[in-house]
């Protein structure tokens, strides 16, 4: 690994570890402008210039090479401080000499001092907070926890990954990630990763990136478009056909989901891309993926919608979509859990609407199981749907539904009731399901 290497930087044979990366080497000034930089050891300490402006003792934990602008940065780790609060930060915020920890007696219990630090960590913690808030605004998947296990899971997230990759450019949109995504080797090590929309291939430069998209001759994703409706299109596309790009879109799909576990096992899945259509292309826009078989009945396994295209209707677009399908194979489906909170009000939403359109204009008895028929939407995805409309009542061991029309316009008027932007339109979707498929293939 060249990072191994990058860590001793004693030997002066050392610095070959950047020359090695072979999409950089044929570029001399960058390389004889660097090679004047030595990278700082890891482990050992300097006074860092935190956000604050504050200067404060901080460890080495990682370094790493910034291609695009010549020089290393560091991750860092203040004494005393949260491992929340580890940072990248280029050479320009630590001091020039290193910091002597034995010499200074700060860490030794300074009442006043100790206290000043957790005020400081305090407030740093909030202000990261709202900002890690701000970000995240649409998938606050912490929030779905208990506070304990929230903070648990952020001080494990935070000491077990380094999140390298800040920012990918795809198309013509350059993204702030999210979260860490474990793109292989160097890729994941960068500070920008470059992604052609069309393949999903991922660079670390963007002249290779320049050359690849003169060269890459998909202007589309792989595999079937099995809908298209004025400038939307969905393809379907097997992940034991297509596994390279599966594998690209899970990656990709990572930087921005928490809790994503599938990168690299795509072979029993399906995926639905959406893009957006235009005389250069089928721009991705979000997908889900299903699973081939399902014990479990879930119509989805992962869904995303990229954050330049999201609040736009394109997430409930493609829930909608996935009820289509279920309804074509005859089957009842339900979202993989757990959801984030994204995915909760997405769902939520579609639910609400689609069993409100249906009881407003139905007339007579309509059991829960009669809805879910109609619908493909699983009976408990129901139920809790209808309680949280408070029109369902538990009687006799069974939920029932309790409703009345005066009831059902009140929700249609509140403002939970959310008219969906973009609708599937059915006839628009040229798709047989595999079982059905699969069985006309015999015959
Ligand atoms: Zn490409």
């Amino acid at each position: 690994m060249a990072d191994g290497v990058c860590k001793m930087p004693e030997k002066k044979s050392d610095l070959a570890c950047k020359t090695d990366k072979s999409d950089r080497s044929s570029n001399d000034n960058e390389d004889s402008e660097s090679s004047e930089e030595q990278p700082l050891d890891v482990g050992e300490h300097y006074l860092v210039r935190r956000s604050n402006e504050s200067w404060h003792p901080a460890e080495i934990i990682q370094t790493r090479y910034n291609d695009a602008e010549g020089h290393y940065e560091y991750y860092v780790h203040y004494e005393g401080f949260n491992r929340r609060l580890d940072e990248w930060v280029p050479r320009g915020r630590i001091m020039s000499s290193r910091f002597d920890m034995s010499e200074q007696n700060w860490k030794n219990s300074d009442k006043n001092s100790v206290d000043l630090l957790d005020q400081c960590d305090r407030k740093i913690t909030r202000n990261q907070k709202r900002r890690h808030d701000e970000i995240n605004h649409v998938q606050k998947t912490y929030a779905e926890m208990d506070p304990t296990t929230a903070a648990l899971e952020k001080e494990h997230e935070a000491i077990t990954k380094v999140k390298y990759i800040d920012r990918i450019q795809i198309g013509r949109y350059e993204i702030d990630t999210w979260y860490f995504s474990p793109y292989p080797d160097d890729y994941g090590k960068q500070s920008k990763l470059w992604i052609c929309e069309f393949c999903l291939r991922y660079m670390r430069l963007e002249k290779t990136y320049r050359y690849h998209m003169s060269e890459c001759i998909y202007r589309q994703p792989p595999g079937k478009e099995i809908y298209r409706k004025g400038t939307l299109s969905i393809y379907e596309v097997d992940g034991s056909v297509e596994k390279t790009y599966c594998q690209n879109l899970c990656l990709l799909a990572k930087l921005f989901l928490d809790h994503k576990t599938l990168y690299f096992d795509v072979e029993p899945f399906l995926f639905y891309i959406l893009c957006v259509v235009d005389k250069h292309g089928a721009h991705l826009v979000g997908y889900f993926s299903k699973e081939k078989e399902s014990p479990d009945c879930n119509n989805v396994a992962c869904i995303l919608t990229l954050p330049p295209f999201q609040r736009q209707g394109y997430g409930k677009l493609l829930i909608s979509f996935s009820y289509e399908l279920s309804k074509m194979e005859e089957l009842v489906g339900s979202p993989e859990k757990p959801l984030s909170d994204l995915g909760k009000l997405s769902y939520r939403s579609y639910w609400s609407y689609v069993l409100l359109e249906i009881l407003r204009h139905f007339r007579g008895s309509l059991s829960i199981k009669d809805l879910s028929e109609l619908t493909s939407i699983a009976q408990t995805d129901i139920i809790s749907t209808l309680q949280s409309m408070n029109m369902v009542k538990y009687w006799k061991g069974q939920h029932v539904i309790c409703v009345t029309s005066k009831l059902v316009e009140e929700h249609i008027k509140s403002a939970q009731y959310k008219r969906p932007k973009l609708i599937v339109d059915p006839t628009a979707l040229k798709w047989i399901p595999r079982k059905r498929e699969s069985k006309t293939g015999k015959k």
